[in-house]
């Protein structure tokens, strides 16, 4: 087309989104309220762990050379103390005595084995001792699970229950990990209505704001929900002034592309912070990003919801891992092979809703509405559980072609 900017290509419009953000910065947390969180540095033990030398089992602390003969003439030694997990008490174990301990008690001083109960009479004065024990037998070595200064759990790790108990056992109970950022969604249209209200003529369910808030809430950020938001300059502006400082970034739909009534691109194509632009891509084509007057990163997305769940997939996805301080996701990028064919646009990247079955290592997709590729088959997105990505030079996918897929659970 004659007089129309060049296009921008994908990957241009994703660093342009992604100058956008920092990470938020990470804020001391109880480890109660770090579930979830990403560790922005890394926590290493200030000691051994195990602490001290303990017992593995319920049975008697003995000195080992005392039971050697056990096994053939069952030893009776003298119950010198009772050691439960938790006790303090340090009782010294000389030749002919025993403690009675339980799992997890400390080795009291001068015994060099556990004998497990099962191999006594269980005796709380005496005892009989009817195995040999050998020198360490059932005792749990001071540091063999961690050395003082070794390694925790290293940043950038998401803190799940299993590194929160590791981190509890070496008794630190804050951490450092970066609050969750707070995105707020805004869907634009004067036809929009929630999800199950009753429709007037022309009216649809606004399914964007549905999509956007679950899948910026399954990244794990915080979303605050606006909902649909009329095509009416005034009060779309009020909805931005209110937002604009009070969140990390604002992802609003619709409204973005040539025709009229474009409420988005009418009220913010005016600032100097914003560029409302074309991407070589399908769907997606109309984007807009930039900055609010009050410093608030917002990324405008097409309105049609494929192109919303697209747009989420390839913009706003990677600018939520940035601001959360997420590292780079795995470079790998997966490949299906095609059991389908259909044209694309040239010179526009084509991200295709498929169906994806196979194994990992013999992916096969085929389109999820079948003979469409059209942004507004949103009932599909629901089989949808990849997207394949035709490259800008290709006019015909034909089965058996191999394609680099992103997976959308
Ligand atoms: P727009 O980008 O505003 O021109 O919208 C393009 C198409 O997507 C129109 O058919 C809209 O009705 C539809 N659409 C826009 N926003 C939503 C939404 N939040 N939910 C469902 N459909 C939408
Ligand atoms: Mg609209």
């Amino acid at each position: 087309m004659t007089g129309e900017q060049r296009m921008r290509t994908v990957a241009e419009h994703l660093a342009a989104a992604l100058a956008l953000v920092d990470p938020v910065p990470p804020v001391e947390t109880p480890l109660a309220a770090a579930l979830g969180g990403w560790l922005s540095q890394d926590v290493a033990s200030g000691q051994d762990l195990p602490r001290w030398d303990n017992s593995a089992m319920d049975g008697y602390a003995v000195r080992a050379a005392d039971t050697a003969d056990a096994g053939l003439r069952p030893v009776r030694l003298a119950v010198i103390a009772d050691l439960p997990a938790g006790s303090a008490q340090v009782p010294v174990v000389e030749s002919g005595t025993a403690a009675r301990i339980m799992t997890g008690a400390p080795v009291p001083p001068g015994a060099d084995a556990i004998v497990p109960v099962e191999a006594t009479d269980g005796g709380t004065s005496t005892v009989l001792i009817c195995a040999a024990a050998p020198a360490g037998a059932h005792i749990r070595r001071v540091g063999e699970d961690l050395h003082m200064g070794d390694l925790v759990v290293s940043a950038d790790t998401r803190l799940g229950a299993r590194h929160l108990a590791a981190i509890a056992s070496v008794g630190v109970a804050t951490v450092m990990v970066r609050r969750r950022p707070v995105v707020a969604v805004v869907s634009t249209g004067s036809e929009l209505v929630p999800a199950g209200a009753a429709l007037g003529r022309g009216q649809i369910p606004d399914s964007n704001s549905v999509l956007l808030a679950a899948a910026v809430s399954s990244t794990g950020c915080t979303v605050e929900r606006v909902g649909g938001v009329a095509d009416d300059p005034a009060a779309f502006s009020r909805v931005l002034a209110e937002l604009d400082g009070a969140v990390d970034l604002i992802v609003t739909s619709g409204g973005v592309s040539m025709g009229a009534y474009e409420v988005v691109r009418e009220v913010l194509g005016v600032l100097p912070t914003m560029a409302f632009v074309q991407v070589a891509m399908q769907p997606g084509k109309p984007q807009g990003l930039g900055t609010l007057p009050g410093g608030t990163p917002i990324l405008c997305l097409p309105g049609n919801p494929v192109s919303a769940f697209v747009s989420f997939e390839v913009f706003v996805r990677p600018v939520l891992d940035c601001l959360a301080g997420r590292p780079d996701g795995p470079v790998g990028v997966l490949r299906a092979t095609v059991d389908d064919e259909w044209r694309t646009p040239p010179g526009r990247a084509q991200y295709m809703p498929v169906v994806v079955t196979g194994p990992e290592r013999d992916l096969r997709a085929r389109r999820s509405v079948p003979g469409g590729s059209g942004s507004h088959l949103v009932a599909g997105l629901a089989r949808a559980d990849g997207l394949v990505i035709v490259p800008s030079d290709v006019e015909r996918v034909h089965a058996g072609d191999q394609l680099d897929l992103v997976r959308t659970p």
